[in-house]
């Protein structure tokens, strides 16, 4: 069976140009002892903005893996994928993220629900988790109840698994269940039973994403209680080991944190708690490696810089239209926008420093921020004149894009500082 191994990050790359310069911070961590394996993802919404088919990220990922000669797994994620988008992505991706969240909450048949109940004694009235400071107490109309919640949307990723099996081979892909785009944080109780749910649907769930609390804007830090998320991660492991055993899932299943890229305030406790417990990880970005693409074609000053201020102008004058598909997690503030005109007078390190995410730097700006991040389907608009700028400025954006994803994420997660 293809597995995936205990430390997987997550990148996206919104227009395929920067793949090297992302794997050479893989290549970065490897030189210092640290195997993470870099997994391509790139989501339906986003192939639909952009206009680009899922064969392009692997292509790249390919062409980046052949010239820096990398010779570890690596891999091209399917990601938020359903029945009705999944069938561009199969020849080309070996790793699927079912997402199921639109379904949860569909109401089971009470008689399933209840069947659910009967096939499963163990999970009432109380379950001991080793790890788990308290017992959770449950009982039999709890149960019920979270099964009638998401019974639905399980049966519909065993559909999925079973289409993707059909279609590629057992064995073939690394599978991934998420539920974060969703707006309640699930319970470690209500992970117990989606875990269990999977294992009788007998999908062969590597990574699973639940909705964590607290909010994961796009780009930007973490806002909630970062205690409580601590706590919340360490329950959720302790429940994945255990249900690991309990329902013969498989040996390396891991949470994958749906990070919306930068939760910078929960790396800390992320990794005291991955070192504690000697449990893997799932990271996944998205949108920075956009971000930084910007801002060094900013930096390259000229043409590449009259472009950024371009882009930020357009995105600006239509900020309805593109926070829509990304309205549950962007939480821009219209007045923190500056003007076009101010920004027109910008120098490139000005520009550079508004949309850096420096949260010390006093000129950040995290309105700016997201707004760029949401703002990629005007890069794609320019077609040609973007990409060729872009290639043109590769001595400013690339080392940009390594930095980033090794010093910013890679270092505070996973490297002994
Ligand atoms: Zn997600």
């Amino acid at each position: 069976m293809l597995t995936l191994a205990p430390y997987s990050l997550g990148v996206g790359d919104r227009f395929s140009l920067q793949a090297q310069a992302q794997l050479r911070a893989f290549a970065l961590a490897a030189h210092r002892g640290v195997e993470i394996t870099p997994v391509w993802n790139k989501s339906n919404r986003e192939h639909l903005i952009v206009g680009s088919e899922p064969q392009s990220v692997a292509r790249a990922a390919q062409e980046a893996v052949t010239r820096l000669r990398w010779n570890k797994a690596w891999h091209v994620d399917a990601d938020h994928i359903r029945l009705d988008t999944v069938d561009r992505f199969v020849p080309c991706s070996d790793f699927f993220t079912i997402d199921v969240a639109e379904s949860i909450g569909r109401p089971t048949p009470p008689d399933q629900a209840t069947a659910f109940v009967e096939r499963h004694p163990e999970l009432s009235p109380e379950v001991r988790i080793p790890g788990v400071s308290h017992v959770l107490k449950t009982n039999k109309s709890q149960i019920q109840e979270i099964a009638k919640k998401y019974l639905v949307a399980i049966a519909e990723a065993g559909r999925l698994y079973r289409y993707i099996v059909k279609n590629k081979g057992e064995g073939t892909f690394i599978t991934e269940v998420s539920m974060d785009e969703t707006d309640f944080a699930q319970t470690p109780v209500e992970l117990l039973v989606i875990l269990a749910a999977l294992s009788d649907e007998k999908v062969q769930v590597q990574t699973i994403a639940p909705r964590f609390s607290g909010r994961f804007n796009k780009g930007v830090d973490y806002a909630g209680n970062v205690a409580q998320f601590e706590k919340e991660f360490t329950e959720d492991l302790a429940v994945i080991k255990f249900a690991v055993s309990r329902y013969g899932l498989p040996e390396n299943l891991k949470l994958s944190v749906h990070s919306g890229s930068d939760k910078f305030s929960i790396y800390a406790p992320i990794r005291r708690v991955l070192r504690k417990t000697g449990a893997g990880l799932h990271l996944k970005t998205a949108g920075t490696t956009w971000l930084e693409e910007i801002t060094g074609l900013a930096l390259a000053g000229g043409e590449g810089l009259a472009l950024a201020k371009e882009i930020y102008a357009q995105a600006l004058k239509r900020r309805e239209e593109l926070s829509a598909p990304y309205a549950a997690v962007i939480d821009i503030d219209p007045a923190a926008l500056p003007a076009p005109s101010a920004v027109a007078r910008w120098s490139y390190a000005q520009y550079a420093a508004a949309v850096r995410h420096d949260p010390q730097c006093r000129e950040f700006n995290p309105s700016l921020r997201q707004l760029l991040h949401v703002g990629y389907k005007i890069a794609a608009e320019k077609g040609e004149r973007y990409l060729g700028l872009v290639r043109a400025s590769e001595a400013t954006i690339a080392p940009n894009v390594t930095q980033n994803l090794f010093e910013r994420h890679i270092k505070p997660l996973f490297l002994d500082s």
